[in-house]
């Protein structure tokens, strides 16, 4: 049965049922006359529906989400609805299916204009395991770990949107054992399966966001691979953190899942101890039980489980406007490498090698203990549905591209 001869249009088993209805940025490149206008769509089973022709305002025709993003959470939510009750309701269905287009016709584009970019540090499990790493004889985490969301301010201009190929990263790396450094393309290539944060009404200098305002500033949810170069990072990053080991790219799903779609997936979150100061004490739970899974050239390698993160978005919210810096629509926050506590729960390659030194062994055969020049790393997640199915957070791929020749 073609989709759209039902409805609601969604075939059994879909993840992108209508208690998803993300949202996304795409366009047509057939035919030609459409002249790739990019608009806003939802996607509903195995189709976009296009909501510029059914919805009479402009900002349903506009080529990024940033101008819904800023409406608010009441225009998100009734926006939502509407979609839902044309989607649902017979009645629609004559007049909704010519705007249903086939996702496999379609472009996707990086949905919405990254404004500020922060990564945080927020698994338990992750900064456990790079501290037994790299301080093997010391107390794995340092002492402010417990009691603040740690992060740092990466760069917006190179986020882009999942197929974008990725090309290795060249930089100052210092070999083991080397005094000086030497130059050349990264030799230890990494992702990190993270969860990214899209912020839809910002807010103003001076003025701290109280975590329970989370919802009323964040319409939802992507996923995001930040490529790490583990050896320009390691060299470059003492004493003040990530910068170019990091900035060379940062991937992110196409479609945006609303907070909304996410209400039957949110759960209370690990405990925290020692409790947090008052401004980070969690009023709601905000802990949100997202399954990802990462596959590097088709091999799962790793299924980290979002719930068990230590730190939860509402708090990263708070504590990144603490100070009374602002934030504006398209602001991104990283949620840092989602690690569960086992082993096949780790969220980047130097955890899952334990630093290189237990190669992954892929279904070809091969082996990894970074990433090769034309590896495929494809991250994808599933969550609850408020309709007791599962719903998707789609995927965010990217391919290794060989540096380029060093000027
Ligand atoms: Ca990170």
């Amino acid at each position: 049965m073609n989709a759209v001869d039902r409805w609601p249009p969604v075939p059994d088993g879909s993840p992108f049922g209508v208690a998803n209805l993300p949202f996304g940025i795409f366009s047509q490149p057939e035919p030609a006359a459409r002249g790739g206008f990019r608009r806003i769509g939802v996607a509903v089973g195995d189709n976009v529906l296009d909501l510029s022709p059914l919805f009479g305002d402009d900002c349903f025709a506009a080529p990024t989400l940033d101008g819904f993003l800023a409406r608010g959470r009441r225009m998100w939510s009734g926006t939502r609805a509407r979609i839902t009750e044309l989607l649902t309701d017979p009645h629609y269905q004559g007049a909704v299916s010519p705007h249903l287009l086939p996702r496999s016709e379609v472009v996707l584009h990086l949905p919405f204009t990254v404004a500020d970019y922060v990564d945080f540090y927020c698994s338990l499990d992750h900064a456990s395991n790079v501290g037994r790493i790299f301080r093997p004889d010391a107390e794995p985490l340092l002492p402010n770990w417990r009691h603040l969301p740690v992060g740092y301010h990466g760069r917006a201009g190179t986020v882009v949107v999942s197929g974008t190929p990725v090309v290795r990263p060249s930089g100052q790396r210092r070999p083991p054992g080397a005094e000086t450094p030497m130059f050349g393309p990264s030799v230890r290539l990494d992702i990190e399966a993270e969860v990214g944060f899209v912020v839809g009404v910002g807010s103003p200098l001076g003025e701290p966001v109280p975590i329970e305002a989370f919802a009323d500033h964040v319409f939802g949810v992507v996923l995001l691979n930040d490529w790490s170069a583990r050896d320009i990072q390691a060299w470059e990053s003492q004493p003040l953190g990530p910068f170019l080991g990091k900035s060379f790219a940062t991937s992110i799903s196409p479609w945006v899942v609303p907070l909304e779609a996410l209400a039957a997936a949110r759960v209370k979150g690990r405990a925290q101890d020692p409790a947090p100061l008052p401004y980070l004490r969690r009023t709601e739970p905000w802990a949100l039980d997202l399954s990802i899974e990462v596959a590097l050239n088709g091999t799962v390698v790793s299924r980290p489980p979002f719930a068990t993160m230590y730190w939860t978005p509402d708090q990263m919210l708070a504590h990144l406007t603490v100070n009374g810096a602002s934030t504006r629509t398209g602001d991104l926050y990283g949620s840092g490498t989602v690690s569960g506590p086992d082993p096949s729960q780790r969220g980047s390659l130097i955890e899952l090698t334990w630093n290189g030194t237990e190669p992954l062994v892929l279904a070809d055969g091969s082996t990894r203990s970074f990433l090769e020049d034309g590896d495929t790393v494809t991250m994808s997640a599933t969550a609850p549905a408020a309709d007791g199915t599962r719903l998707t957070l789609g995927e965010v791929t990217g391919t290794i591209h060989p540096a380029r020749p060093t000027p």
